[in-house]
């Protein structure tokens, strides 16, 4: 895709090292997960917006909880012109799960070339129980996924086992879509079973906390080319924010705690972070 190229180039050349300048950071960061469309952003969202473009962040994904929410985060697009966003129904939320719900995503995405995935969906065994009424509601969005060739962003929360096990089906019938692993609070041992499948795996706020130690092992091992940074904002917030509302500004502290981890500046981690983010969702990314 001609446009997508055009972003890797621009990309291509930290400009810190082209200008020079020691310390500041200029490489481009995505917050590939964000709900500004909560009513907690309503009092002040252009300073928000503000901030995260001051912090360098270039495009935002906006994560669909339920298609209520649709016409809203619709209009944040048109509102923040770097906003892409997802349909689809959270795995705690499947009461809004109906009989014509799957072709009303189909139809949302059709619509509107700024839906770049479907999600947030996935499993979530730590808040409920209702696992087979989950399934029920996952399956088709997988489904229509592959049907529209779109990623998937997924929730996925002391399920990675049923998780892993319903994908590792799909891709051997050929019907698994690509995506993300958003929100990692894994394993080493199961990261590496979603990355043979394909995805990539997403570090929020959680990497930053001092016990997760788990996550900030796998910030370590995951190959460069499979990580995204997000915030998950208005919840979650990085250590150093801790209390307040989490904002896509912040989505700063948590790359600066990866590159820590692997050893690397923060603006390799924002550049790799940020082309990985764009190739996987087709992020319309710009130099500033
Ligand atoms: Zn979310």
């Amino acid at each position: 895709m001609a446009a997508e190229q055009a972003v890797l180039s621009a990309m291509a050349v930290p400009r810190s090292e082209a200008d020079g300048v020691v310390g500041a950071h200029h490489a481009p960061l995505v917050d590939s997960h964000c709900h500004i469309v909560f009513r907690n952003f309503d009092a002040d969202l252009d300073a928000v917006a503000q901030r995260w473009r001051d912090a360098g962040v270039q495009a935002l994904v906006h994560a669909c909880v339920e298609p209520a929410e649709i016409p809203a985060i619709r209009a944040l697009a048109d509102r923040f012109p770097e906003l892409r966003y997802s349909v689809g129904v959270h795995p705690l939320d499947t009461e809004h799960w109906a009989a014509d719900t799957q072709q009303v995503l189909r139809e949302a995405a059709h619509a509107d070339p700024r839906v770049v995935a479907i999600g947030e969906l996935g499993l979530d065994l730590f808040r409920d129980t209702n696992l087979e009424e989950q399934l029920a509601v996952l399956q088709p969005q997988l489904d229509l996924a592959c049907e529209l060739e779109l990623p998937v962003i997924i929730h996925c929360r002391d399920a990675a086992e049923p998780m892993l096990a319903l994908l590792q089906e799909r891709a051997e019938r050929g019907v698994c879509p690509r995506g993300v692993m958003h929100c990692w609070g894994g394993t080493p041992e199961e990261m590496a079973g979603f990355l043979e499948l394909g995805f990539f795996i997403s570090f929020s706020g959680v990497v930053t906390f001092p016990k997760a130690e788990a996550t900030q092992a796998c910030a370590r091992q995951v190959p460069a080319d499979r990580y995204l940074v997000e915030t998950d904002c208005p919840f979650l917030a990085p250590t150093g924010h801790r209390g307040k509302r989490n904002e896509p500004a912040f989505v700063a502290a948590v790359a600066g705690t990866v590159a820590e981890l692997r050893g690397e500046s923060l603006e390799q981690v924002a550049l790799t972070s940020s082309r990985n983010a764009a190739a996987l969702f087709s992020l319309p990314l710009h130099t500033v």
